[in-house]
């Protein structure tokens, strides 16, 4: 069977006509001889009556603790009742459909609620179903734990279960459709000149995604990554032909033609970070790397952009928990230098890795726009620069136009 995953963030459910949009694009891949199976999401965002913060607000109203088994059983229903809707959307146009919860998918997960991890998937019923002629509906971001108890697989989870369907179903393609026409060279907000990116790799998409471009869940692209199983990003209103994310090498329904030219493929940016320096000179505690690291751990704060050198220790962390990474180093007899209202700008491009002279051009874009780089990082794929918050539009779009990625580029 020529399976194809069909994912539907929830902007493409919220009205009867939308998902009607949606139903046209299942028929469309029917007729095409796949074995369409359709992951959705919670239908609409915040506000929505179910959507999945609608309804973790409802379950807070009068207490905020809500147990994490009990707070993933209410957010589960926010999938099943789109899925319900989409089989009768599907039904009402004549297609023959069916729903399955994400235990019925067999899709099973440790027991980490809230955030849990898919252990493997037992897909005899999709099978079953399918070859009924059946499309499939599946419930996204939901599982089951060995013992029967319903999951959830972390925020923006339907895209890890459409991943990890087209894996295990040995699927063509995993389509994950959205509102936008694909993944973009930066945030179209910011940069006048984004343009919509033909084609991706994994690599280059799990960076975007974990530097702020939204429109993938970076865990989705992992598991997909494993097998080698092509995505698109598409939008559900359109017929663009979106983003394709795949390996270098073979491409889905075509010949082998990426990218390698490339040396960098979108410009990101994550706000409201803050800049904390410990410089060392003052203090007087013995390991004192060890301890700050450690006690940020403790204290449950997750720290990012560190350095670690012999004059002083400096690191990142979110803007909201600032004031508590302050008060565990005081704590400690340490006093730093905050400094509030950063950004993070990551320049991603699978096609930098060894390529001399892109750190030059990023410095050389910055200096000229008179941007003042605070701390800089590097990775194979990635370079990040903190820059006050205020300098974000200036470096984005001059980094944009350094890397030629507007409409003068050569595509
Ligand atoms: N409805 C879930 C969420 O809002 C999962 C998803 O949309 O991917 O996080
Ligand atoms: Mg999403």
């Amino acid at each position: 069977m020529r399976f194809l995953i069909q994912k539907f963030g929830g902007t493409s459910l919220t009205t009867p006509e939308f998902r009607k949009e949606v139903a046209a694009k299942v028929v469309a891949a029917q007729k095409q001889g796949f074995s369409p199976v359709v992951v959705v999401s919670a239908i609409g965002r915040y506000g929505a009556p179910y959507a999945t913060d609608t309804l973790i607000s409802v379950a807070k109203q009068v207490n905020r603790d809500v147990p994490p088994r009990e707070l993933d059983l209410l957010m589960s229903c926010g999938e099943v009742i789109s899925g319900v809707v989409m089989v009768n959307t599907l039904l009402d146009m004549g297609c023959q459909a069916v729903f399955l919860t994400g235990a019925q998918a067999g899709i099973i997960t440790d027991a980490n609620f809230n955030d849990a991890r898919i252990l493997r998937v037992e897909p005899q019923k999709i099978i079953e179903q399918a070859e009924q002629g059946k499309v499939v509906v599946v419930a996204g971001f939901q599982g089951v734990t060995e013992e029967g108890e319903i999951t959830t697989l972390g925020r923006g989870g339907s895209d890890t279960t459409a991943a990890a369907l087209g894996v295990a179903l040995d699927a063509e393609c995993i389509d994950i459709y959205t509102d936008v026409d694909g993944v973009m060279t930066a945030d179209p907000r910011i940069v006048d000149e984004a343009q919509i990116l033909d084609k991706v790799t994994y690599n280059e998409i799990c960076q975007l995604a974990h530097e702020g471009a939204k429109v993938i869940h970076p865990r989705a692209v992992e598991i997909a990554m494993q097998k080698n199983i092509p995505m698109r990003v598409k939008s559900t209103f359109s017929n663009a032909p979106g983003t394709l994310v795949t390996n270098h090498g073979e491409v889905y329904g075509g010949t082998i033609d990426i990218i390698m030219d490339r040396i960098i493929t979108g410009i990101t940016h994550v706000t409201n970070i803050t800049q904390i320096i410990i410089p060392l000179e003052n203090v007087d505690i013995a390991n004192p790397h060890l301890k700050v690291f450690k006690g940020m751990a403790l204290a449950g704060i997750s720290v990012d952009f560190w350095n670690v050198n012999l004059q002083y220790i400096s690191f990142t962390v979110k803007d909201n928990v600032a004031d508590k990474a302050k008060q565990v180093l005081e704590n400690m007899g340490i006093t730093p230098l905050l400094r509030s209202g950063c950004a993070k700008v990551a320049a991603v491009g699978a096609g930098m890795t060894g390529v001399p002279g892109v750190m030059a051009s990023v410095v050389e874009a910055l200096t000229r726009e008179n941007v003042e780089i605070l701390q800089s990082s590097d990775s194979h794929t990635t370079i990040w620069v903190l820059v006050k918050e205020e300098d974000i539009q200036k470096a984005v779009v001059t980094l944009h136009r350094q890397f030629m990625l507007g409409n003068n580029r050569d595509r």
